[in-house]
């Protein structure tokens, strides 16, 4: 296949009738490298690390990196480049919004990153606090690349570690997904915020976080200009969010002073995870404004992090009321322990 010649991808969003949940149907996906789980427990050989598809030796062909940062020896310390099994095209010119009987169809349309750092065994807990910097500010290096093409309107930043939470790969990555949609997670996260802020003429996140700095019970980490916790209502135990202290609303915006203060949150939340609680998989996500031209002033951006520690079982699907074995309070003590 070459490379002025690619085949487009099949990608389409549908929207369900009844809950308003967008789901995206992509055939590239079911192409990706298979993660077992006996794979992922298995120690790696010599052999495994040479076809890593992410390790220096063999992405040195990538045929479009988006971003390439660059050590003093002139050798790359992290990279973006397109996901080669994106769940949306870039590949468009127009948007396609359709009925489909009462159903609305979109075309998958969007961008569908990866960023790699170049150490296969250095994730962000055995980074520099630097090298985590440079993560953060290759998130909003990307961001501001993505958040004016067309069509776009949300972008969503999240890392899976470990097959149990959906990495098809061991070597670190975070991924870059820039959708035509504001993902239902999103919505009900500003809905909520908007609503408190107009009853009660506060942003509930500093709300949240003042009364936490107060208890200091759930308080896992803090700095100048950051504080984590494990929240008062956590969805899973040891679930963590890690929030700005001041009130802002647009991560985008995130300066570089910030950015060094955020990686040593990010690093010791997940230092903690790993060490006290035995390495388990995670999904780190970032929630932020939208990109659609709205203000979002009531809104207050933050990371999550959701370790894969329950299995959404009956009560779950049915009810959406998680059971929680830890009680978040127990929960950040273990972590900072
Ligand atoms: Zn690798
Ligand atoms: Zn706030």
């Amino acid at each position: 296949m070459s490379n002025n010649k690619k085949e487009k991808i099949f990608s389409q969003l549908r929207k369900d009738l009844v809950s308003g949940t967008w789901v995206i149907y992509s055939t590239e996906r079911k192409k990706r490298p298979d993660f077992s789980k006996e794979k992922a427990a298995k120690k790696e050989s010599a052999e495994d690390l040479k076809k890593c598809p992410f390790c220096k030796e063999n992405i040195l062909d990538q045929e479009k990196d988006l971003l390439v940062y660059l050590k003093k020896n002139k050798d790359w310390s992290l990279k973006v480049f397109p996901n080669k099994f994106p769940a949306l095209c870039a590949n468009y010119k127009n948007i396609n919004n359709r009925e489909h009987g009462p159903f609305e169809v979109i075309d998958g349309v969007g961008h569908h990153e990866v960023l790699v750092t170049e150490d296969h065994q250095k994730d962000i807990p055995e980074m520099e606090i630097e090298r985590v910097a440079e993560v953060i500010d290759a998130y909003q290096d990307r961001y501001l690349a993505l958040m004016n093409k067309r069509h776009i309107k949300y972008i969503s930043i999240f890392k899976n570690y470990g097959c149990e939470a959906g990495a098809s790969l061991k070597h670190p990555h975070s991924q870059i997904m820039a959708m035509p949609v504001i993902d239902p997670d999103v919505f009900r996260s500003l809905s909520g915020s908007e609503n408190y802020y107009k009853s009660h003429l506060e942003c509930v996140h500093c709300v949240m976080i003042e009364w936490e700095k107060e208890s200091g019970k759930r308080i896992i980490f803090e700095n100048e200009e950051f504080v984590a916790v494990c929240p008062f209502v956590s969805r899973v135990p040891f679930e963590m969010r890690i929030y700005p202290k001041r009130h802002l609303s647009y991560f985008e915006r995130i300066t570089d002073e910030q950015k060094i203060k955020l990686a040593e949150a990010m690093k010791f939340c997940l230092s903690k995870l790993k060490k006290n609680l035995n390495d388990p998989a995670y999904n780190l996500f970032l929630h932020t404004a939208p990109c659609n031209g709205q203000a979002y002033d009531h809104y207050h951006w933050h990371f999550e992090i959701f370790p894969k520690t329950n299995i959404w079982a009956g009560l779950e699907l049915s009810t959406g009321i998680e059971v929680c074995s830890v009680i978040p309070e127990r929960g950040a003590e273990m972590l900072r322990e």
